[in-house]
């Protein structure tokens, strides 16, 4: 749990409240990208937005525990346009050296290029993404099905099996010849995805994050970063729930008793906010360790998996509680309910997540949990 913060980390607490009250809240009602641009500019001034960018491109490199308390304090609020408080991070690019740094690095973290993240394949891929290798050229074939923003995106980083020397992430611009968006889809939170196709593509070798063999711990490292952030969130969203659900049982019901003096309803209750006081805890538990220096692979896969998990079912109690008025369209708990399904699938689905925990610890001897 964030106690015993320090008095610069309460300071930040406090100016993320007020960010959500004063520059968040306000335009729940503009359209969409016009509000996401004046909340980026927004969160460039007041400092957020630098927070996930690293020292060298001008970013502020906060500690893991910093951008958990900000992360579970926006999704506290259920502000809108949470999402466009960080600046991109640099993601796989993070240690790559020219021409990588300035053609997509630097131009991504001052956001005048998008990328995307290209891992899963199709199910019915006949072979994975991968490339023969012609002089200085990769020629590049196959399919990549879900790459959020995808759409927008001007450049996407790829998992790509190199000839026999094994998967690398390779820098793909989607304005390639070769390159084609076979797809474009919306999934049940409303965020927006591509599939893609690769025909031949040429990409020049230095497009290579690394070297072949690299891309798949490349790409789990990244993936792996993200865990902590999802579950970051969940636990604020939970928070809200919970507060939501508080009010609700407070008031009386059609006979004049207060919703929530009925047992039924109490332990179902009270079991909620265990489960949301431990994975909260567990995660400002794997936040510090990280900030230490420690190795939280197993922890942050183990946070991402409960903490979705547990958000899943204080959302869906949350409305059984409520009723039916919690199902009606533009009801909170109703469009939480479609944003938090997903987070149990993306960025590893939670079975995949339990059986590598558990070959860890039997058939590597690896890890603290
Ligand atoms: C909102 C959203 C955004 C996403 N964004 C991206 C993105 O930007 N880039 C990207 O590359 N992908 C993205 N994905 C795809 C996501 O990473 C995959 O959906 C996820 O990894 C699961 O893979 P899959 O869909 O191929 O399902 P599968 O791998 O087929 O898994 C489906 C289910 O099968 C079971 N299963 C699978 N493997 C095993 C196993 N080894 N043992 C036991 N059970 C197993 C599990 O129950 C699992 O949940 C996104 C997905 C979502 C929902």
């Amino acid at each position: 749990m964030p106690e015993q913060l320090t008095p610069s980390q309460q300071e930040l607490l406090e100016k993320v409240r007020a960010f959500a009250r004063e520059t968040l809240e306000p335009r729940r009602d503009m359209p969409v990208d016009q509000a996401r641009q004046a909340v980026i500019e927004a969160s460039r001034k007041a400092g957020f937005f630098a927070m996930t960018q690293p020292a060298a491109f001008g970013g502020s490199e906060a500690t893991t525990l910093e951008l958990t308390l900000v992360r579970d304090e926006l999704a506290a609020t259920n502000a809108p346009h949470t999402g466009a408080v960080f600046g991109p991070g640099p993601g796989v690019l993070a240690d790559v050296d020219e021409p990588l740094r300035s053609r997509y690095l630097a131009p991504l973290l001052a956001g005048e290029k998008r990328g995307g993240f290209a891992f899963t394949e199709p199910d019915d891929a006949p072979a994975p993404t991968r490339a023969v290798e012609d002089g200085d050229t990769l020629v590049i074939t196959g399919r990549k099905s879900y790459v959020t923003g995808g759409t927008d995106a001007d450049f996407i980083n790829t998992l790509v099996q190199v000839g026999d020397r094994g998967p690398a992430m390779v820098v793909i611009d989607t304005a390639l010849p070769g390159v084609s968006i076979t797809r474009r889809f919306s999934s049940i939170d409303g965020s927006r995805h591509a599939a893609f196709r690769f025909d031949d593509a040429r990409v020049p070798r230095a497009h290579i994050i690394g070297t072949p063999g690299e891309g798949m711990p490349r790409a789990m490292r990244q993936i792996g970063d993200t865990r902590l952030q999802i579950a970051a969130q969940c636990a604020g969203t939970m928070r809200w729930v919970l507060s939501y659900l508080t009010d609700h049982l407070l008031q009386p019901d059609r006979s004049g008793r207060a919703r929530g003096s009925r047992e039924g309803v109490r332990l179902r209750y009270a079991d909620l906010r265990i489960r949301a006081f431990a994975a909260r805890s567990m995660i400002y538990r794997t936040a510090r360790l990280a900030d230490a220096g420690e190795n939280v692979v197993n922890e942050g896969m183990a946070c991402k998996v409960f903490a979705t998990e547990t958000l899943g079912e204080v959302v869906d109690t949350a409305i059984q509680l409520v009723g039916g008025g919690a199902l009606v369209e533009d009801h909170p708990l109703a469009m939480l309910y479609r944003q938090v399904r997903s987070l149990r699938l993306a960025e590893g689905g939670s079975d995949v997540l339990r059986l590598n925990l558990a070959r860890g610890r039997l058939d590597l001897g690896k890890g603290r949990i």
